[in-house]
């Protein structure tokens, strides 16, 4: 080869592998921006954690602003490591950013937050591949109004009670705070008619179904609350009085056949030492009935919004009530207290294998083995309400089946922890064990349930 040839060569060696580098460092990949799909800002400032990544050439900058009808306010702007010669942005990026309506100067209304990420890409030219993301932003600093409705309301200790309320915008949650627990509000059930007859207007009408739990604080606190989408809180007390509720003993002398034979029984089936059966009973009725009420709790939560009940509760047909709700059960051996347990519900003795029967319209959430309460169903009846059926000898529903007021669910029998057939039947309020003989009383349904929902 000639000299001209030679460095013709050299010369396309060289253009190929700058072109190769071109190539390279002109990816066209985007970065990818993780954000949510609308916003809402209220009078609080709203944290926002933003995750860029990119594969490429790296993340070379983030830009977030407010786009709004007055101009554009800058959030964040942030260069990150890389050079544009060599690239070697970060792979992945976070930030974690705080959107305060009052510092970026918002106003209330709609906005959008955009964002904006680049790469160390050759692209744009040189300023790198670009990817805009917009989230509509809406701005709202002002606290929903909460009005009560419901004028003096009458609850009993371990009782139930119905508020109805008005809410001035849509909330993200709303109901009855009770101490800790919240027992969530639902749509006035009758849309249009009552609501203290405010028309169109009454289509923020809310109704909340709430409990007092038998044994809460003397201080405690009970107020109709609301936060809208944006954060902003509201509270509204009404007047509210709770009635005390006497708490019965009851002492039960186990016997040495129901220690050596259903307690050994359980024991084994759940693997608990039963070489002292005394110890082995105390361990289920404490370690065993904890968990099996969390295990309520969880499926209790499945309770959906709208009531599917309607007016009183029936109670089991002939049966006789052998125990009380909320009493307190002290165990004895030998006239010794070897364990002490609340019972949350009534035992109501028939026949043995009595047919068991809803006690009002529903939906099964569960039907099958449940620890102590052996094999249980529990009907959800909408807004929060179910009720409880234990120690059934056999079933007659199954998980998601409607049933109607009356329908047999099941047979009485001494599954779980029972001594003898009989049926515990338990009644919930969002989670709070309530007295079952609220929900048999015509007069109390008519008066403290119905009348609210305007039904
Ligand atoms: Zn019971």
């Amino acid at each position: 080869m000639t000299r001209s040839a030679w460095l013709l060569a050299a010369f396309l060696a060289l253009a190929v592998a700058a072109g190769g580098i071109v190539l390279w460092r002109a990816e066209g990949d985007a970065p990818f921006l993780e954000a949510p799909d609308e916003l809402f800002v209220g009078r609080e400032p709203r944290a926002l954690l933003l995750r860029a990544t990119d594969a490429g050439s790296g993340l070379r900058s983030l830009r977030v602003f407010v786009v709004h009808a007055d101009g554009e306010a800058p959030v964040v702007e942030r260069t990150l490591a890389g050079s544009l010669v060599a690239g070697g942005g970060p792979e992945s990026a976070e930030i974690e950013l705080s959107l305060d309506a009052q510092a970026l100067g918002l106003r209330d209304g709609s906005a959008q937050l955009r964002i904006e990420a680049r790469d160390w890409s050759w692209r744009g030219p040189l300023t790198g591949n670009l990817t805009r993301v917009e989230i509509p932003l809406e701005v709202d600093t002002r606290p929903p109004q909460v009005a009560v409705d419901s004028g003096l309301t009458y609850v009993r200790r371990g009782g139930a009670g119905l508020v109805a309320y008005r809410l001035s915008e849509a909330s993200g949650q709303d109901g009855v705070r009770v101490g800790e627990r919240l027992y969530p509000g639902i749509p006035w059930p009758r849309a249009g008619a009552g609501c203290a007859d405010l028309g169109a207007q009454g289509s923020g009408c809310r109704v909340a179904l709430f409990a007092i739990p038998f044994d809460a604080p003397e201080d405690l606190e009970v107020r109709v609350v609301a936060e809208d989408r944006a954060g902003n809180r509201a509270a509204a007390d009404w007047a509210l009085r709770i009635q005390p509720r006497e708490i019965p003993r009851e002492p039960i002398r186990l016997s040495n056949r129901f220690l050596d034979g259903k307690v050994r029984l359980l024991a084994d089936a759940w693997q608990i030492d039963a070489s002292d059966p005394v110890a082995a009973f105390h361990e289920i009725n404490t370690r065993v009935r904890a968990r099996d009420e969390a295990r309520i709790q969880e499926l209790v939560a499945g309770s959906q919004e709208q009531p599917l009940w309607r007016g009183v509760f029936q109670q089991l047909a002939n049966s006789q009530v052998t125990s009380l709700f909320a009493e307190r059960r002290e165990y004895l051996v030998e006239g010794r207290v070897v364990s002490r347990a609340t019972h949350y519900g009534y035992d109501l003795a028939s026949t043995a294998r009595a047919p068991i029967t809803a006690s009002g319209a529903g939906r099964v959430l569960h039907a099958g083995p449940l620890g102590i309460y052996g094999d249980t169903v529990l009907l959800d009846h909408g807004m929060g309400l179910v009720s409880l059926y234990g120690h059934l000898s056999s079933l007659d529903v199954g998980e998601g089946d409607s049933v109607e007021q009356g329908a047999v669910l099941g047979r009485s029998g001494a599954t779980g922890l029972a001594g003898g057939d009989h049926l515990h039947f338990a009644v919930l309020v969002g989670g709070t064990y309530v007295d079952p003989k609220e929900w048999w009383d015509p007069k109390w349904v008519r008066e403290r349930v119905d009348a609210g929902m305007g039904r």
